[in-house]
């Protein structure tokens, strides 16, 4: 493999930890891949800092043709019969095309070198998904469907009532024989939780881990300590929308008790008709209830991208990452502060950024 590239940082955010190290090299492939990682006995006269790209883990991006949209209730914007899904059904495959690449342009621009994308559909169209790599579709097949999908798409159902339930169940168990990685929005709706609970005696959360197998939630509006507790127990990724959850305005997830219980937490903007895909404003929010700087960073990078079940970060085979300066500081210690809170992301030319690794290489 020709070597080609080496990035210095004076500062840089490596493994899964995030830890700090000081004075480093990167040496880069032709793919902008690390192949080797160096700490430099010199002291860089630079002031810059290395870091994950962000990994958002729970978008729509076919709706950001409905950006601006208005609505009184999660029921008429989402969901069968809604503003959206009188949308889509109408939606040619050209301006389909042209909104998911919309919104992975959007994505770029905000730092998001990755992501996983609920498509409303069965499946059979994502053969034409426009991205690969780290930008992963999720599909809702059907049992006719399922053996059809491609192999780089993944499932992402809408809720526990998107299919009969021995239909849901049956394409649930042959995805996981098929090593599909599953995600389900579950106790969002107020409605639907109770609904559930008083027919099957137990919340559309623990159903879905114990019927579907799912490897993550989305949401988790209303869930309780129980639900918490299960999530735990077979180690389901809890994905917080907060921006989303706010426009909807069906309450906010119990944050503490998540954290907590230990839980992997990752972070998705929803759908892009209400939310710009932008997980620094979703990290500010987040961080303002919890003041965890580095906790929050981690959700928006390598705890994302644990979800989408993809190799992260500054290790040897990574190539997701970016590089920044660290305009007027040096200190150490306000480093997450500052990637989370400062104004870093509009100085677009003071940035490098690997070349485009959605794209098919
Ligand atoms: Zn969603």
């Amino acid at each position: 493999m020709r070597r080609q590239n080496k990035i210095k940082a004076k500062y840089a955010l490596l493994g899964d930890n995030l830890d700090i190290f000081q004075n480093i090299e990167l040496e880069l492939d032709s793919n902008n891949k690390i192949i080797e990682i160096t700490e430099l006995k010199q002291d860089l006269k630079e002031n810059t800092i290395l870091f994950p790209g962000f990994f958002n883990s729970h978008i729509h991006s076919a709706d950001i043709g409905l950006r601006g949209v208005k609505a009184n209730n999660l029921e008429e914007l989402v969901g069968p019969n809604s503003i959206k899904s009188n949308y889509l059904q109408n939606l040619t495959k050209e301006q389909l095309m042209i909104n998911i690449k919309k919104s992975y342009n959007e994505a770029k621009s905000n730092y998001i070198f990755g992501w996983l994308d609920f498509r409303e559909s069965d499946g059979i169209d994502l053969h034409e998904y426009p991205y690969k790599n780290y930008y992963i579709p999720m599909c809702r097949p059907t049992k006719t469907t399922i053996n059809q999908i491609p192999n780089f798409a993944h499932i992402g159902f809408r809720d526990v009532i998107v299919l009969e339930e021995e239909e849901l169940i049956q394409v649930a168990k042959d995805g996981k024989m098929m090593n599909k990685n599953i995600q389900i929005h579950a106790s969002e709706d107020y409605n639907l939780r109770e609904k559930w609970i008083n027919e099957y005696s137990e919340s559309d959360i623990i159903w879905s881990i114990k019927n579907l197998n799912v490897d993550s939630i989305v949401h988790l509006t209303h869930a309780d300590e129980n639900d918490i507790m299960v999530m735990k127990k077979n180690k389901i990724s809890a994905i917080l929308c907060i921006s989303s959850n706010i426009f909807t305005k069906v309450g906010i997830p119990p944050l503490k008790l998540i954290m907590d219980e230990g839980i992997n937490i990752a972070i998705g903007t929803d759908n892009a008709m209400i939310n710009e895909l932008n997980l620094i404003q979703e990290m500010r929010l987040i961080n303002r209830q919890i003041n965890l700087p580095l906790k929050v960073l981690k959700m928006a990078t390598i705890n994302g991208a644990k979800v989408g079940k993809v190799n992260w970060g500054i290790k040897i085979g990574c190539s997701n990452f970016i590089k920044i300066n660290f305009q007027n500081y040096n200190n150490k210690d306000i480093i997450y502060d500052y990637i989370i809170n400062s104004e870093w992301y509009r100085r677009k030319n003071s940035i490098w950024q690997p070349r485009d690794y959605g794209m098919e290489i």
